[in-house]
């Protein structure tokens, strides 16, 4: 990209971290997304509904699929034991990186899918539509891009989580169990042990970690029992309820309704298991709600998609580019869910998203925009996901 290109990039990545975007609250963020698409001469820029940005940068051959580059908005809120280095919110440079909260998840991705425009003006040849869409609520289970998959589609995507300018073609889904255990509550001196809930709770628990988890190339499933409440007043009282979160981490061999069935073969019969709904607000005022739970994505790299992309980075670097799986949960089971076939690409890097270390390379940064050009031109030779 070009120097000038370079430095208005670096100001917007900057002024992006200076303001705070707790999930819920990205109206800021959002405002200066959509000004700066705006700036950029951008053919189309809005807001849906519940509050994702989306620009779209128009295609001159209309029969080529469409890309869409992607990233969220919302950062994670600070936790008392975080000791910054940075100024927080300073967006301050220093060695070669950009800093502060949400640097490398994902508004340094932000930053570059917005100036994907830098890549563009060099492009030769034809290209299909090109739409750039930042959305809200990533950090509390992907409602934004759920909502966004409700009503935008797109041939192909681009995640911008980090890879560190590799590419990532999966992730574990996970679902959130909510197991509950019904019984009496008895003073302590004359309860029966065999009438004591927690022993119904052990039972299970021994159960569920004797239980023979999936496999894929996502490796193995896992599950663990994390939050317990029991309702008792005191340490004399045994409970007559107790609710015990099982967190379960699926690969691509499970769908995640399986999960909630297999727990419940495991329950004693005075216990139920459910799916709570998660639940949040946007800054435009609207309530979204989906079950707990978020699908695993995996594309394998036999995927034409998947080759195209890494051949056409590894002819415009001069280098190998790896491929492997992100170890956290991010939106692309919703692309996965939705048929649209997704691959993860960005100079955030995943070791430094929600440390006190968050950071973006400038480097990396350039790099990657030099890379969008590359999938943009490679994304003419596939097939629409309509045709
Ligand atoms: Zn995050």
């Amino acid at each position: 990209m070009n120097q000038r290109d370079k430095e208005l990039m670096i100001e917007f990545c900057q002024e992006l971290i200076r303001v705070p975007s707790l999930s819920g609250d990205e109206e800021d963020v959002a405002s200066l997304i959509k000004d700066e698409m705006s700036k950029l001469g951008y053919d189309e820029v809005w807001a849906d509904d519940a509050g994702n940005v989306i620009g779209k940068l128009a295609g001159n051959d209309k029969s080529a699929p469409s890309l869409t580059f992607t990233a969220h908005m919302d950062q994670v809120d600070v936790s008392p034991s975080e000791d910054w280095e940075h100024d927080l919110f300073g967006g301050e440079i220093d060695g070669g990186y950009i800093h502060g909260r949400g640097a490398s998840d994902t508004k340094g991705a932000i930053a570059t899918q917005v100036y994907v425009t830098s890549a563009l003006n060099e492009l030769t040849r034809p290209h299909g539509d090109v739409y750039v869409a930042a959305v809200v609520l990533e950090e509390t289970g992907g409602l934004g891009t759920k909502y966004l998959l409700s009503h935008f589609e797109t041939d192909y995507a681009v995640m911008g989580e980090g890879t560190k300018n590799e590419l990532r073609i999966g992730n574990r889904g996970r679902v959130l169990v909510r197991v509950n255990f019904q019984g009496e509550s008895m003073h302590s001196s004359a309860a029966p042990p065999e009438d004591v809930l927690h022993y119904d709770v052990m039972k299970f628990l021994e159960r569920l970690k004797g239980l023979k988890m999936a496999s894929g190339e996502l490796g193995s499933s896992h599950v663990v029992p994390t939050l317990c409440k029991c309702d008792n007043p005191g340490s004399n009282v045994t409970p007559g309820e107790i609710e015990l979160s099982v967190d379960w981490r699926t690969v691509e061999t499970e769908a995640s309704d399986e999960v909630l069935e297999r727990i419940i073969e495991l329950l004693p019969q005075n216990a139920a298991a459910h799916i709570d709904p998660m639940e949040r607000g946007t800054y435009t005022g609207i309530k979204l709600s989906s079950p707990d739970r978020q699908s695993s994505y995996y594309i394998s790299p036999d995927n034409q998609f998947v080759r195209e992309v890494r051949e056409s980075l590894q002819e415009r670097y001069g280098r190998d580019v790896p491929v492997s799986t992100w170890d956290f949960t991010t939106d692309c089971g919703y692309f996965a869910d939705a048929g649209i076939p997704i691959v993860g690409f960005s100079p955030c890097e995943e070791k430094y998203a929600h440390t006190q270390e968050d950071r973006v390379s400038i480097s990396l940064m350039e790099e990657a925009v030099d890379g969008y050009g590359a999938i943009i031109e490679s994304v003419p030779e596939l097939p629409g996901q309509t045709d």
